[in-house]
């Protein structure tokens, strides 16, 4: 076990087995990058700190500079260490999003994963740039009217060498990920769910089961892009007959943060996730 339990994360926050996960891939010689979030709360906390490997804690925007800049620092030494930015997606989306693409373009060697639990958790349920149309937040009281921002298509256009979606609830798909983005030269980027008990309304049991369902319902596709090569990974590859893919409903209707939405809101999240998987299927044709 590389990241220790008995930290400071809310009851049934997948951040900890997250990170153990990416930890058990990258070893030892593994240093992180974290900008404000809830994981510098989870490191930060008087229990002690959770994690085996160093943790370099970071201004919001700052991340990906500081990552790129300890890589470059590491090799000048010659020293062989897996630089990894662990960033939620505030910190990734939006305060984030300059210094990231700028990395993302020089084609850095860091690995950056993005923990997405759909809104700035630690401060008190604001909305983000990835916030999902429909949610509510502290700030969207009656719903986001916004889309998601679409991130992992948006690094993956700046033409970097890989770039990944993942769920906690499928760890091998996830690990298999982080496995190959350790090896590759250059910027690689990880999206990773990360469903919030007490951000997304529901009993803290059901973490995995809701990282299961976003799959299954095709809301979250698992897919990689290698060298400009699209790929659907794990379970993803077989929804692609849309009688497979399980109603978006099954997935709404586990977290209050979706209670007050109306069937046409309901219908309208449907048919965005049925329009997406004809784009998702053009791209797996197009390398086939
Ligand atoms: S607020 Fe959500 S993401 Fe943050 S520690 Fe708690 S469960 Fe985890």
């Amino acid at each position: 076990m590389m990241f220790m339990r008995g930290n400071a994360a809310c009851p049934g926050c997948p951040i900890p087995r997250e990170l153990d996960a990416l930890l058990e891939v990258t070893g030892e010689k593994t240093v992180l990058v974290v900008p404000a979030s809830c994981t510098t709360v989870i490191l930060g906390d008087n229990r002690g700190m959770p994690s085996k490997v160093p943790v370099v804690h970071s201004a919001f925007a700052a991340s990906p500079a500081i990552a790129s800049g300890l890589k470059a620092a590491l090799n000048a030494r010659g020293e062989k260490a897996t630089v990894v930015v662990w960033a939620g997606d505030g910190g990734t989306g939006d305060i984030g999003f300059a210094s990231l693409s700028g990395a993302a373009e020089r084609n850095e060697d860091i690995l950056y994963v993005c923990y997405d639990n759909e809104a700035y958790m630690n401060t008190g349920i604001q909305r983000s740039g990835l916030t999902p149309f429909g949610a509510w937040t502290t700030t969207t009281p009656l719903g986001k009217k916004e889309r998601k921002k679409p991130l992992p298509q948006l690094i993956a256009e700046h033409g970097v060498p890989y770039v990944a979606t993942a769920s906690i609830a499928y760890v091998f798909d996830y690990q298999a990920k982080v496995r190959k983005a350790k090896d590759i030269l250059g910027f690689r980027y990880i999206h990773l769910l990360s469903p919030c008990p007490p951000g997304w309304r529901y009993d803290s049991s059901l973490t995995v089961e809701i990282a299961k369902v976003a799959v299954e319902t095709g809301i979250w596709p698992l897919y990689e892009v290698e060298k400009g090569k699209f790929r659907l990974t794990s379970i993803s590859k077989t929804l692609l007959d849309k009688k497979k893919r399980k109603p978006v409903t099954e997935y709404l209707k586990l977290q209050g943060r979706f209670s007050e939405l109306t069937e046409e809101e309901k219908g309208t999240i449907q048919q965005e996730v049925d329009e997406m998987w004809e784009w998702l299927a053009k791209m797996e044709s197009s390398n086939s």
